[in-house]
């Protein structure tokens, strides 16, 4: 965009919610990044949560979703994954902003007595802080370029209106008016709901919301709708009269079959010419020339089309509630999307596997174990606390013992070395200490990389480098034989290094160790068809089009097409030939198919 000369001023693109949550607001808010990026800018992006917790590191997946982890080990909400994987950026830490944080800021700064004699307050402390903060932030470079990048996207978590967020919603206000008018565009993302009795679609729930943002001193550039079909041409001028936008920047969100569809629904409405006007950007780019999305249309189409099913069983913890598994569901789908396989997931509740439902729930252990018996694959995920954990080491040994494509992640990793270890080695009590401090046989233990007596921030976060031990093995060679990988870490324990002898004189493999070669990182099983525990989670940097090289394997392996992937030593890319079903861009006739295109027996469907 630089071409004028000079022209460096950053232009923001803030996304408000109204009306209900739930509306897919960070999907939407991610989209307008990668609509943006194909008309040539580069785009960064900050998500604001308006809760008092400093990040999400001690929030339950149950109840908030995935505990997503960045490279400079931020445990931040899971929509930044959604701007990683849509943007494909790198965001940091300070990228998610939590009340909690600016709280923080500011008191420290109390205390350090930076406001001597002042009366500290919510206006103008705690509002000054945020701008600060904002401005500070998006000027980060994310995508491996040098120096800041064009528009940042910002979005507000919550509902215009929560009293939590009233002091980021006073702060915006003063922001825009600061930045001024040309470098500030407001997205507003509402409903629009159709009762069934009329069939009518109704306008007062947006007129309301936005009255809402007008009264807290925002005004919207552009409504974006969600509806389940377009919007009526009568609606649209409804809401232009009462909202006060222009009719042609009210673009409608309805039904499609999976989320990729979203940057091309918002092109096809010229919400890019919508965005530019407002930041005053149309003489710096060519909007003559139509944001190329073409990657993002066939992908979005191809995932539509897939036929052929894979099924992986995700033995965990927190089954029937997919955002507690975001990342790992977007590895699979983008594994099997690449490897042109629907992706079917079936929720395997770790404890319904165990001895001991069979005799208190005998039809749920059934259930769970027909499940587990006709998947074409195996995941076991990350976890905390030992719920479930005997379930695990169960599907572990079952897909051992029957060759079964397997892939442990972090807590999957450790249940596989302690399965080993009590089947091959027999020690019959091998278990992490995290369950069982007075295990005879410690197969997996505390190791800090800090100080073991300080208390607290003891977890190992975010990227570290793993190097291959040796090259003839599964992973290595679908990481592209490499010499190392840089992957992202959340965990405290790790395979006891006095034991790796051992297990290994027993047939293990550690096939990649960090450079100390005392924390091991990869683990295999040689002489089966892919069986596979990494310490580190990959899922947290597989990108639509990069699926992530284990990820791949395991899906790859449970349809029979390892070695044809590991012959060709090249990643596929599956995306790439065009499907043409679709070609008038009507896709509100297909929204039947479960949005995301991942098909399970639950319906923790998510945006
Ligand atoms: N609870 C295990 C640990 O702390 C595994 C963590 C995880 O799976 N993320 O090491």
């Amino acid at each position: 965009m630089n071409k004028g000369g000079g022209m460096k001023k950053m232009k923001y693109v803030l996304v408000t919610g109204g009306v209900v949550s739930g509306l897919g607001k960070g999907v939407t808010a991610s989209s307008i990044g990668v609509l943006l990026k194909a008309c040539g800018l580069r785009v960064t992006s900050i998500k604001i949560d308006p809760y008092l917790n400093t990040d999400a590191g001690t929030m339950s997946p149950f109840e908030h979703g995935e505990v997503y982890v960045l490279d400079d080990g931020g445990e931040v909400d899971l929509d930044l994954g959604n701007y990683e994987r849509f943007l494909d950026i790198k965001l940091t830490r300070d990228n998610n902003i939590t009340t909690g944080k600016i709280y923080q800021a500011v008191i420290d700064k109390e205390r350090r007595g930076d406001y001597l004699g002042k009366t500290v307050q919510v206006v103008p402390h705690i509002t000054d802080a945020i701008q600060e903060w904002i401005e500070r932030v998006a000027m980060i470079p994310v995508d491996e370029q040098p120096g800041p990048a064009d528009v940042c996207v910002i979005e507000l978590g919550g509902t215009i209106g929560d009293i939590e967020s009233m002091p980021f919603t006073e702060a915006l206000g003063q922001f825009s008016y600061r930045v001024g008018a040309g470098n500030f565009c407001l997205i507003h993302v509402s409903l629009v709901p159709v009762l069934s009795a009329v069939g009518e679609q109704k306008s007062k729930p947006t007129q309301h919301s936005v009255r809402g943002l007008r009264s807290l001193g925002l005004t919207p550039n552009i409504l974006a709708c969600r509806s389940t079909l377009a919007l009526e041409e009568n609606v649209k001028q409804k809401l232009s009269q009462f909202c006060h936008v222009p009719a042609e920047n009210i673009i409608t969100l309805y039904d499609v079959p999976n989320i990729w569809h979203l940057p091309s629904l918002l092109r096809d409405q010229k919400a890019h010419g919508a965005i530019l006007g407002a930041l005053n950007l149309l003489g710096f780019v060519n909007v003559a020339r139509e944001p190329n999305l073409k990657e993002w249309t066939s992908r979005a189409e191809s995932c539509d089309m897939l036929l052929e099913p894979v099924r992986i069983a995700i033995v965990g913890k927190y089954t029937g509630l997919s955002d507690s598994y975001l990342s790992l569901l977007k590895a699979l789908l983008h594994a099997s999307v690449s490897l042109r396989k629907k992706l079917v997931v079936d929720w395997v509740p770790a404890s319904d596997i165990e001895d001991e439902t069979a005799k208190e729930n005998p039809d749920a252990y059934k259930a769970a174990w027909k499940l587990l018996q006709g998947a074409d694959g195996v995941l076991v995920p990350g976890g905390f606390g030992d719920r479930g954990v005997e379930g695990k080491i169960l599907a572990a040994k079952y897909a051992r013992e029957n060759r079964i494509p397997f892939l442990g992640i972090c807590l999957g990793m450790q249940i596989a070395v302690i399965e080993f270890a009590r089947s091959i080695l027999g020690l019959q009590d091998a278990n992490s200490t995290e369950f069982d401090p007075d295990t005879t046989s410690p197969c997996v233990i505390f190791m800090p990389e800090g100080s073991k007596t300080h208390f607290g921030g003891t977890m190992r976060l975010g990227s570290r480098r793993t190097y291959f031990q040796v090259m003839d093995c599964k992973s290595a060679k679908l990481y592209g034989n490499r010499g190392f990988v840089d992957e992202r870490h959340r965990h405290r324990y790790e395979v006891n290094p006095d034991m790796v002898s051992t297990l290994e004189d027993a047939g293990l493999s550690f096939a990649g160790k960090d450079e100390t070669g005392q924390r091991m990182e990869i683990v295999e099983l040689p002489n089966h068809p892919y069986y596979i525990g990494t310490q580190f989670h990959p899922e947290f940097k597989s990108r639509p089009g990069k699926p992530s090289a284990l990820f791949l394997g395991l899906i790859a392996a449970a349809c029979g097409q390892l070695d044809s992937l590991l012959h060709a030593h090249k990643i596929p890319n599956g995306m790439a030939k065009k499907v043409s079903l679709y070609q008038n861009g009507n896709a509100t006739k297909f929204a039947k198919i479960p949005a995301d295109g991942i098909y399970s027996n639950c319906n923790g469907v998510h945006a």
